[in-house]
């Protein structure tokens, strides 16, 4: 492991990627806090506020189907809002000047979409909570629909209007299967990698952290960069301490 200071880090990671001939960003909570999303585990994150909810309990609870869509709505100004980062950004140009091949992400909240990168190269191992689906037959619906009938029921959770199941966000519980499609591209591109940059994450959330030690062990060269430490520092070939935004501004620049 090697830790660098600003300037250093950001020279050392775009030699990185004119010397790589496939490099794939894997991205957390962290790329979006500068958009106004708060992630998971920094110090007053959602995670000391609300512990998420459980898949199974979503599947066997009334109270638990209306709490969750509550919490959704009461975050969802914050996500409407929200515009890509400097840290979306950069990976955009790379993605568009052929320097990167796909991003996985962790996130949910459709920036990387939105800051120009087609939705072919953003796989989302933990979904997406742009929309909602039916559990039972994928009916998908759009958020206003499900708003509109919580709204009207009084914190009511809605269920599909063609068979009745759970409503969910289409994002990936905790507890809930991860979504086989994009876990297979995940893996192809992780191994078809030979620079592997892991942005804005803790890495603790499994299996997605397993993606960063796949590419390492598969000889690609593992960045890591993350204000806090990650467990995954100690195998890396590069940790940046340091802010996303500011490091990855050199993209931006040149
Ligand atoms: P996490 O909250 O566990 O970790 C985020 C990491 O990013 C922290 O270690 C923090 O120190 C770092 N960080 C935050 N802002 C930073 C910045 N500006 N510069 C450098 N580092 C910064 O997030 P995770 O590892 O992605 O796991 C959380 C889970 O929660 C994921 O599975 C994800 O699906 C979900 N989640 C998603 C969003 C989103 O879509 N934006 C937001 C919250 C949680
Ligand atoms: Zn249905």
């Amino acid at each position: 492991m090697i830790a660098l200071d600003r300037k250093s880090a950001s020279a050392k990671l775009e030699e990185l990627f004119k010397e790589s001939r496939r490099a794939v960003a894997f991205t957390g909570a962290g790329i979006s806090t500068e958009s106004g999303i708060p992630d998971f585990r920094s110090p007053g994150g959602l995670w000391t506020k609300n512990k998420p909810i459980e898949f199974s309990d979503f599947l066997s609870s009334k109270e638990m189907r209306d709490e969750a869509w509550r919490r959704k709505f009461a975050m969802e100004d914050s996500f409407r809002s929200a515009k890509p980062s400097r840290g979306h950004r950069a990976l955009a140009k790379l993605l568009q000047r052929g320097k990167l091949s796909a991003v996985i992400t962790q996130n949910i909240d459709n920036l990387h979409q939105v800051s120009g990168i087609p939705a072919d190269k953003v796989i989302e191992l933990h979904g997406n909570g742009s929309y909602a689906t039916c559990l039972d037959c994928g009916t998908r619906y759009e958020l206003d629909w499900v708003k509109e009938r919580f709204d009207k029921s009084n914190g009511s959770a809605p269920d599909c209007a063609d068979c009745g199941g759970p409503v969910k966000s289409a994002t990936i519980y905790f507890g809930q299967p991860m979504p086989e499609a994009p876990m297979r591209q995940a893996e192809v591109e992780t191994l078809a990698a030979d620079l592997f940059v892991a942005i804005g994450s803790s890495l603790v959330v499994w299996p997605a952290a397993g993606f960063p030690l796949r590419a390492k062990r598969n000889g690609a060269k593992l960045v890591i960069l993350n204000r806090e430490p990650t467990d995954l520092d100690d195998v890396a070939d590069l940790v940046i301490r340091d802010d996303i935004g500011d490091v990855l501004q050199v993209f931006l620049d040149s």
